[in-house]
């Protein structure tokens, strides 16, 4: 990501921003792109930013979808996570080797921020026991319908059903229902979301236009997804959609460093998906894409030391099986005594020292990532070395992007949401900039 002074916008946009109303066209409707139109048009009619240049500006939102904030609605489905309480330094590190170029935009609109935002438009929000931000109604509708006000209110301008397509020398070629259509503009601000949940609008299909116009994007795949494992037809039968609770998961780090995750996770038809996975996506889907394979090792009985766990299970059990000692004697439910029964070989099951020490590290070998459209977001998209620190193509000077299609990662927690509201916002900076370079 270029530091230094931005590029200069082309000669040819200079001049139609001199004759005319300047256009500022918004692709993507999602959080990243809404924000981006929100900077941008409160800049217009507030004082307070002292942008002279921006008396004379329209906004326009376009989208292919019928409505704006599709996945923005779903995320709200289980209960909305617009972000994190933990501290700056704590947050940022979710971000992993992409922090650095994030850590300006979320020190200037970060969690503290995206609160105060929903506040003012309505929307409170608590910590939940976990440190996760809710709005109080654990709702999305409720915020983005008092968004959508406020922004038509500030004279946004919402274009639905309008797929863009690429370019037509520097005009943006859309897709409508009247047929192809050609829009010139001042500055666009690509928010065309990552390439999961594709029925919802973010199909990653602006990855070959881009690409034409050499920039750099780097491959899109699964992120926070779920993984296969390839269970047996019997303990598919008898423990998909159940849910593993407090397990510790163990991984070593390529660098040996040892990871240890406690949550829980469900059994799917084959293989799991959940929390717990979610937040160690990123290691497993690289690691499985370096060695084909990712082995995790699940602590059961996180509470119990190997040693009482041995002594529990060599303890006499009379006529009672196995499975009910362990249950009773271990405090194992049917679904972890049925996982260790489908990991470990007959034996070593019927064995005590090798079922003991299973119960504290069963090797769980995963073999594939769950299809890209299956997961909750997206690694990879536009390389930050293409983007100037405004979030600005360095190859397409006036063309700003933001938000999960920039090639960035986060475990769930509220982490996806808030890193695209504040690089939609850096984006709609970039813009008023770039307005105010040429008045
Ligand atoms: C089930 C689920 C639950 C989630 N829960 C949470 C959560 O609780 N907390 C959290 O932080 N994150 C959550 N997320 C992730 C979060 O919703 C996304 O990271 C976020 O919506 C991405 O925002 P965005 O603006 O970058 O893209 P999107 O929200 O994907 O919006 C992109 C927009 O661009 C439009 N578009 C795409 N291509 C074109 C085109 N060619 N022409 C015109 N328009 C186009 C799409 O129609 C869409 O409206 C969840 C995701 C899912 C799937």
């Amino acid at each position: 990501m270029q530091t230094g002074a931005q590029t200069s916008i082309k000669t040819n946009v200079k001049t139609s921003v001199k004759t005319a109303k300047r256009k500022v066209v918004i692709i993507g409707g999602g959080p990243a792109g809404l924000m981006a139109a929100e900077t941008v048009s409160q800049a217009i009619s507030s004082d307070a930013m002292q942008l002279t240049v921006q008396t004379d500006v329209q906004v326009d939102v376009y989208d292919a979808m019928p409505s704006v904030g599709r996945k923005f609605l779903l995320a709200g489905k289980g209960g909305m996570n617009l972000t994190h309480s933990e501290p700056s330094d704590a947050f940022l590190a979710r971000y992993g080797d992409r922090q650095q170029y994030l850590a300006g935009m979320l020190a200037s609109f970060g969690a503290a921020e995206l609160r105060v935002w929903a506040e003012a438009l309505g929307v409170t929000t608590f910590i939940g026991s976990s440190g996760r931000v809710f709005p109080t109604d654990m709702k999305a509708a409720p915020l983005l319908r008092a968004w959508l006000h406020r922004l038509r209110t500030a004279g946004v301008g919402f274009h639905m059903r309008h797929r863009w397509l690429g370019w037509d020398g520097d005009a943006l070629r859309f897709s409508t229902p009247e047929g192809e259509q050609t829009i010139q503009a001042d500055a666009v601000v690509l928010a065309l979301g990552g390439g999961s949940w594709a029925r919802l609008g973010s199909d990653g299909a602006w990855v070959a236009p881009l690409q034409q116009r050499g920039i750099d994007v780097a491959p899109l795949q699964p992120a926070n997804c779920g993984f296969d494992v390839g269970w047996s037809e019997h303990f598919r039968q008898r423990f998909a959609g159940q849910a593993l609770i407090t397990v510790v998961a163990h991984f070593a780090q390529d660098d040996g460093t040892p990871l240890a995750r406690q949550g829980q996770f469900v059994m799917t038809e084959g293989g799991v998906e959940g929390s717990l996975i979610y937040a160690l996506s990123a290691l497993l889907r690289k690691r499985i894409a370096s060695q084909g394979k990712a082995v995790m090792y699940l602590d059961l009985a996180p509470g119990k030391s190997a040693e009482r766990i041995m002594q529990e299970v060599m303890h006499p059990r009379g006529s009672r099986s196995l499975s009910s000692h362990l249950q009773s004697k271990v405090g194992l439910d049917p679904l972890k005594i049925g996982l260790l029964r489908e990991c470990l070989t007959a034996e070593q099951f019927q064995q005590p020292a090798a079922l003991a020490a299973a119960i504290k590290a069963l090797p769980l070998t995963l073999h594939a990532a769950r299809p890209i459209d299956e997961a909750i977001s997206s690694a990879g998209g536009v390389m930050f070395d293409a983007l100037n620190d405004k979030l600005m193509l360095q190859n397409l000077p006036g063309v700003f992007c933001a938000g999960e299609m920039l090639d960035w990662e986060a475990p769930t927690g509220g982490y996806l949401l808030t890193a695209c509201f504040a690089s939609g916002r850096q984006a709609g900076l970039g813009v008023l900039d770039c307005l105010a370079k040429f008045t």
